[in-house]
């Protein structure tokens, strides 16, 4: 890594259990009078909306608390338009990374309807008008990001979008280990392999720079650590800890580079075919890296050696396939599908040539690494996953 370039955001993290309490100091800190707080059912109904709401009183002017998965464009207007109603001054996304993206799209939405501009930033470090609050309950790391997705529910097929603003970061991110203590065995399991994606492909990414690989390195040793304790007793505080720790610097390491072919897939997959997000990764994570693996084995040793693999006296591509392995074992252990027909979702085989066409135009695939320059490579890939 001889040079590098890479842009931070300013954001302000508070990770500690019970830090949900500190929501209410921090916002005074900031001087945010009226916030807006975007969610879903589960956190309505495990009590955690509840607790913002009471936190922030008569400073909390309005809830949506049925964001779909993967940002459909519809609800976008919606939000914004409660928004607006109310005139919010902050949006608040609680739970994963579905309602984080919403609060994103929503924020970006509201500086465009009060500028009549577009909200794009001018230069890396311009500031939101309108800023984005992030408490994340799963482990799909949007909460460090400057990037929502946004499924064009119109097409046909939709097609999910992605936005990426140094704009978008959420200036304040809660960390609160204990709201993750009820999230379901499969969602543990699907977010968090989710998050050692992140940090596979940040590892050999083509914008890889010292801190992303740094913080990979660290959230795959913590990951591969925590999940499987996670996934077989969720009330155990100091797993989950560790494995929100872990998805923390997934999403740090996320937030500096640009992703390749497993991201930018599973993309396709959620928006075109209606995949939830952690089942694609689960699937499609063994079979991206292998197909990397002749160009990427070197950069993925210490993700490698994290995970138990001895890399020092062997073949970095044998290294890697061990790591695989240890993945896909992980993946078994967790009952995640580790094929594509039997993720549930209605997917036909011969669908595949379609998604591998809509894959190949899409512009995370075409960063990954290893270059791609045919459907047929991306139609193989998802043979070899089906
Ligand atoms: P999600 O937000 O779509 O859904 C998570 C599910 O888990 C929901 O049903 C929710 O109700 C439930 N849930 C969440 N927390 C819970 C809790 N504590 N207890 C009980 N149930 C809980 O899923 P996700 O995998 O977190 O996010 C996926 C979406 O985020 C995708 O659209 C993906 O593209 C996007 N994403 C974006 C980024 C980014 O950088 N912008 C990063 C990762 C993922």
């Amino acid at each position: 890594m001889d040079e590098f370039r890479y842009v931070s955001y300013a954001q302000e993290v508070i990770f500690a259990s019970g830090a949900l309490a500190r929501l209410g100091e921090a916002v005074e800190r900031f001087c945010w009078q009226r916030l807006m707080l975007c969610t879903n059912h589960s956190l309505r109904a495990n009590g955690h909306v509840d607790k913002v709401e009471s936190i922030l009183g008569t400073r909390l002017v309005a809830v949506f608390d049925h964001v779909q998965p993967h940002v459909q464009d519809i609800q976008v207007t919606e939000v914004l338009a409660l928004a607006m109603q109310n005139n919010a001054d902050a949006v608040i996304g609680m739970g994963g990374g579905s309602p984080i993206g919403m609060a994103k799209a929503t924020g970006i939405a509201l500086e465009e309807q009060r500028t009549g501009n577009p909200a794009q930033a001018a230069f890396p470090t311009d500031q939101p008008l309108v800023p984005i609050i992030a408490i994340p309950t799963t482990y799909a790391g949007s909460e460090m990001t400057p990037v929502y997705g946004i499924t064009h529910s119109k097409e046909s097929p939709p097609r999910k979008v992605t936005v990426n603003d140094p704009k978008i970061p959420p200036k304040l991110v809660i960390y609160d280990p204990e709201l993750t203590l009820n999230l379901p065995p499969e969602m543990t399991a699907s977010t968090g392999t989710n998050a050692l994606a992140h940090c596979i492909e940040a590892l050999y990414s083509k914008t890889r720079n010292p801190l992303s690989t740094a913080t990979a390195t660290s959230g795959a040793q913590h990951i591969f650590n925590a999940l499987l304790r996670c996934y077989e007793h969720g009330d155990e505080l100091e797993a989950r800890t560790e494995m929100l720790l872990g998805a923390h610097l997934a999403g740090l390491s996320l937030a500096s580079v640009s992703m390749g072919l497993h991201h930018g897939l599973c993309h396709v997959l959620g928006g075109s075919a209606s995949f939830p997000h952690g089942i694609a990764n689960s699937v499609i994570l063994p079979h991206a890296i292998r197909f990397n693996a002749d160009e990427t084995a070197p950069l993925l040793l210490p993700a490698a050696e994290a995970m138990g693999v001895p890399v020092n006296r062997i073949n970095p591509m044998v290294a890697v396939e061990a790591m695989v392995q240890k993945i896909y074992h992980l993946i078994g252990q967790m009952n995640l599908p580790q094929h594509l027909q039997d993720a549930g979702v209605g997917l036909r085989e011969d669908d595949l040539p379609n998604l591998a066409q809509l894959a190949v135009q899409n512009r995370t695939v075409q960063n990954n690494p290893k270059p791609i320059t045919d459907p047929s490579q991306i139609e193989q890939l998802l043979m070899d996953a089906w």
